[in-house]
């Protein structure tokens, strides 16, 4: 199943990518994620995306089209995976058409989460993520047992520099601008999903389950 999970940032891609792992076995590849894990851990990837997150930019397509294709070619995605923040820009959508030519594959489903801009910032400025698993919580949607520590391995929570409201609202304009157009993409190429991502997060899984069903996958 060679998946690609579309929306604004704080739509929930990454609680649903997790929900739709427990059931599908497929890695989630997250640049987002492997961004902030080259930050934490001060390489040159890390030092050179950095500028751009804490802006609320996009990492330039020539480094993110690279680190994809690295990972697309691990042997746990030979099955399949699941793209969670990529692509967002065209010129990273065509390189990823490329890339999956040559395998002699193709991308089965675009699923693109829709939610106001207000909740969006709702979402955003209240999110917090588990420094250890990096599972995500939301202070008041879906808070921890005990505030700052995660359920699940009680790692310590942290909120991302770039979800103070400021980069945040920066971050939607970027995406309005450069990640938006790939909708129509998709749509051009007859695999684009559309699902309300503004109600509980289970029954925006269920719409997810019956758009992988409708495309013959089952869990
Ligand atoms: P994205 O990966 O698209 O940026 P996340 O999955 O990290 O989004 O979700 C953003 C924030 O919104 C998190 O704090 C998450 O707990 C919360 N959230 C996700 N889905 C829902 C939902 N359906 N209802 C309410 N809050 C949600
Ligand atoms: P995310 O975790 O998906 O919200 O991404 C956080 C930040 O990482 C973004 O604001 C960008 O700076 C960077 N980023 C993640 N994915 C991409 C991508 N596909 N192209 C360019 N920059 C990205």
């Amino acid at each position: 199943m060679n998946l690609i999970l579309m929306g604004p940032p704080g739509a929930g891609k990454g609680t649903q990518a997790e929900l739709i792992k427990a059931s599908y076995p497929v890695p989630h590849i997250s640049t987002g994620d492997m961004f902030r894990d080259a930050v934490q851990e001060g390489t040159e990837l890390g030092l050179k995306a950095k500028s751009y997150m804490d802006k609320g930019q996009l990492v330039p397509d020539e480094v993110t089209i690279g680190i994809v294709e690295e990972r697309l070619a691990q042997p746990d995605c030979k099955e399949g995976f699941l793209l969670d923040g990529f692509p967002r820009t065209t010129a990273q959508a065509e390189a990823l058409d490329e890339v999956m030519s040559k395998q002699q594959r193709r991308i089965e489903a675009a699923i693109n989460i829709s939610v106001p801009e207000e909740v969006l910032i709702q979402r955003t400025t209240g999110r917090v993520s588990c420094t250890r698993c990096k599972s995500v919580y939301h202070v008041v949607f879906n808070p921890p047992q005990q505030s700052g520590i995660c359920d699940k391995c009680g790692g310590e929570l942290i909120q991302r520099s770039d979800d103070e409201e400021e980069t945040a609202r920066k971050r939607l304009q970027v995406y309005q601008q450069q990640t938006s157009p790939l909708l129509d993409y998709y749509e051009e190429h007859g695999i684009l999903h559309n699902i309300d991502g503004n109600r509980d997060a289970m029954q925006v899984f269920a719409d997810i389950q019956e758009v992988l069903a409708s495309i013959g996958k089952s869990q």
